[in-house]
């Protein structure tokens, strides 16, 4: 029988949506009725998750303990914090709030349609891989080009994933990575966007793909908005 270990998800709200052109941050924008990230921590508080930090935006963390967290009687969220100027600085600073956790899920509130299912199954995964991310086949050719949007290279589509959340990891490795790149962070060329980028680069330990779903959409533009509302009533 497996060991019992405590599994700890964080929650990320703390973005400004610039891409949204909206007043209100994206993930509190509502959809049906509720705040967009009501329906991911719905799902964690409804999954093997034994706890919960909401990561938010400067002077919302009110707004989340009482329009969110009491509301809707959250009972596993048990830390509502301020989030950094990056994303990356949002994780960090949740990272540091963790004690006594064996495995971490970092997910982006922005992505309401994430499932029980699909959390309880990345939390078997990550407990036999140590690193694990949903992501989705890519269905378009990518290019890669240079800044004056000439193309460089059209990689092997087969070979293409695109990366989703929740990432899965366990808590003292993704750590000791996000440690690392702190430290060096003045020295790296490349700009992190998710957290197994910094697990590959400063642990260089394999992280696992598991198949996600193409209805797990992160809510960026305007657009993304009218699919979600279609996805929501099962169009
Ligand atoms: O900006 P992006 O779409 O990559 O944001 C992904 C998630 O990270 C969103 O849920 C957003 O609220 C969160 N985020 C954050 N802190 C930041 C930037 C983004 O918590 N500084």
């Amino acid at each position: 029988m497996k060991k019992v270990c405590k599994i700890t998800a964080i929650v990320l709200a703390a973005g400004q949506g610039s891409r949204m052109n909206s007043s209100v941050a994206k993930q509190y924008l509502e959809l049906e009725g509720k705040p967009l990230v009501y329906y991911s921590l719905k799902a964690f508080e409804e999954s093997r998750v034994d706890d919960i930090i909401l990561v938010t935006g400067k002077g919302q963390i009110e707004y989340c303990k009482n329009q969110i967290v009491e509301l809707y009687h959250f009972n596993k969220i048990r830390q509502v914090i301020e989030g950094g100027k990056e994303r990356y600085d949002s994780v960090y600073g949740a990272l540091q709030c963790l004690k006594n956790t064996d495995y971490v899920l970092i997910h982006d509130g922005a992505r309401p349609f994430i499932t029980v299912e699909m959390i309880n199954n990345m939390i078997a995964m990550v407990r036999e891989h140590s690193a694990c991310i949903l992501a989705t086949p890519v269905k378009e050719t990518v290019k890669v080009a240079d800044t004056s949007h000439t193309i460089l290279s059209t990689p092997d589509r087969h070979s293409l994933w695109s990366a989703q959340t929740p990432q899965a990891f366990h808590y003292q490795s993704i750590r000791i990575a996000y440690d690392k790149f702190f430290d060096n962070k003045d020295n790296i060329e490349v700009t992190i966007t998710d957290d197994s980028m910094v697990y590959e680069l400063f642990l260089k330990m394999p992280v696992k793909i598991v198949a996600g779903d193409y209805r797990n959409i992160k809510i960026t533009t305007p657009e993304d908005m009218i699919i979600a509302k279609a996805l929501m009533n099962g169009n």
